[in-house]
């Protein structure tokens, strides 16, 4: 099986990985790829969809916002498009008969039109981690039952599913990290970093918030937890390495003292193009690797007093899968402060840190498995509760 034939539904087109699979589904189909389009779905930018529709022709398409139901009827007048709004408009594109759906919505209001498109047993490419690091166990479990297939599209994950030739074989996972826009800042400058220039990465071009995770290294983090749940690893097996050229985009260990690791330009149309050809191999103009241009490769450990996101994380995978779950929800929260100018760079990790430690302190059931969304859903609202109101006494002092 390859792409050509293969229907798909894009939820959050209107973003950066949506645009990205909008240019490698428009590249396939002008070598002669018939890729139908079932459903695209937008928060709220209505333009990004009606462009988008324009493009692709989806029959469906669906905004978050239920006040904009009217609007978004008017900006696809004459294109011949059913529209729907709000969260259920969102599960009902995903639930829609396409055989390969792109998990694109940032932050766990993706998690719902996911398992939409899981219960359905499609081929789910994963780009939204938060819904995995929010509801990891149960989202795998809805896919075993279900006979969905989830395909990695975050760079990393995506390298070690390319390279995992033993899973069981598996000694140790190395995911990579390019370090953000502070690799080499101070605590003070990282102390007075505005939003513009903590969304400046260096090698990816990417939407606010997973721009400012990267700049905490809790993106670093959020994967670590996703690798986890991905590949069967407990934290301890999972190492991160900076490594600033954003070449190599993770390594397998094996018990044979053998790594393999996946190599590519920092261009996310790599891994998406992989999911959608996915057994198979698609012809993508992405970049080409210069080896001798490169010239070297660097590795370095990641500082952990500059970083504190990522000792979160280890300890929130720890803990269990409702810990990360309120992980989540915290910095979701954090980062919009931050984006908001209500909060500094560096209050993110400690409105996380306050958080986890005030439902510890509350007897939140934080270490305990969640037996069911509607649990994580409720670890999810309480963390955000918390992390809105320490956020605002941050903002007050
Ligand atoms: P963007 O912010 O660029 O896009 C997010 C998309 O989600 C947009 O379509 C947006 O719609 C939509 N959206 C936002 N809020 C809601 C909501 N409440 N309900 C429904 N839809 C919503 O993000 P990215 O494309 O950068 O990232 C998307 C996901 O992929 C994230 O989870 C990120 O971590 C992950 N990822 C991204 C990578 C990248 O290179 N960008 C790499 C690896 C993973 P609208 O435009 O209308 O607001």
């Amino acid at each position: 099986m390859s792409a050509d034939g293969r229907s798909v539904s894009i939820l959050g087109v209107t973003g950066s990985i949506g645009q990205s699979t909008i240019a490698v589904i428009e590249e396939l189909r002008a070598q002669g790829a018939h890729i139908p389009v079932e459903a695209v779905t937008a928060g709220a930018n209505l333009q990004g969809l009606a462009e988008a529709c324009r493009r692709l022709r989806p029959k469906f398409a669906a905004v978050a916002d239920p006040n904009q139901l009217e609007a978004a009827r008017a900006a696809l007048a004459g294109l011949d498009i059913a529209v729907g709004a709000g969260p259920s408009a969102l599960e009902d594109a995903a639930a829609r008969p396409a055989a390969w759906v792109m998990s694109a919505i940032v932050g766990a209001a993706g998690l719902a039109p996911t398992l939409a498109a899981i219960r359905r047993g499609a081929l789910v490419a994963l780009a939204n981690k938060e819904c995995l690091v929010s509801a990891g166990p149960l989202m795998l479990k809805a896919a075993a039952d279900h006979g969905a297939t989830l395909l990695p599209v975050d760079s990393e994950h995506n390298a070690i599913f390319q390279v995992l030739t033993h899973p069981e074989r598996v000694e140790k996972l190395t995911l990579t990290a390019s370090g953000g826009p502070f690799r080499t800042a101070t605590r003070e400058i990282m102390a007075r970093a505005s939003p513009a220039q903590a969304c400046a990465h260096p090698r990816w071009s990417m939407g606010r918030k997973i721009s400012v995770d990267s700049a905490t290294l809790m993106n670093k983090g959020l994967e670590l937890i996703e690798a986890s749940y991905l590949f069967g690893l407990e934290e301890k097996f999972i190492d991160v390495v900076i490594h600033p050229e954003s070449v190599v985009h993770s390594f397998a260990h094996f018990v044979d003292g053998s790594v393999l690791a996946q190599l590519g330009s920092p261009d996310m149309r790599i891994p998406i193009a992989y999911t959608l050809s996915w057994p198979d191999r698609a012809k993508v103009s992405t970049e080409r690797l210069d080896l001798a241009g490169l010239k070297s490769l660097n590795f370095e450990a990641p500082d952990p007093e500059l970083f504190p996101a990522l000792r979160l994380c280890r300890a929130a995978l720890r803990t269990g899968p409702l810990a990360a779950a309120a992980l989540n929800a915290a910095n979701e929260e954090a980062v919009a402060a931050f984006l908001a100018g209500r909060i500094g760079f560096l209050d993110i990790a400690r409105v996380v840190e306050d958080v986890l430690a005030h439902l510890e302190a509350e007897a939140a059931p934080i270490a305990k498995s969640p037996s069911s969304f509607d649990e994580v859903g409720a670890m999810d609202g309480a963390a955000r509760r918390a992390a809105l109101e320490i956020a605002g006494s941050l903002t007050a002092a």
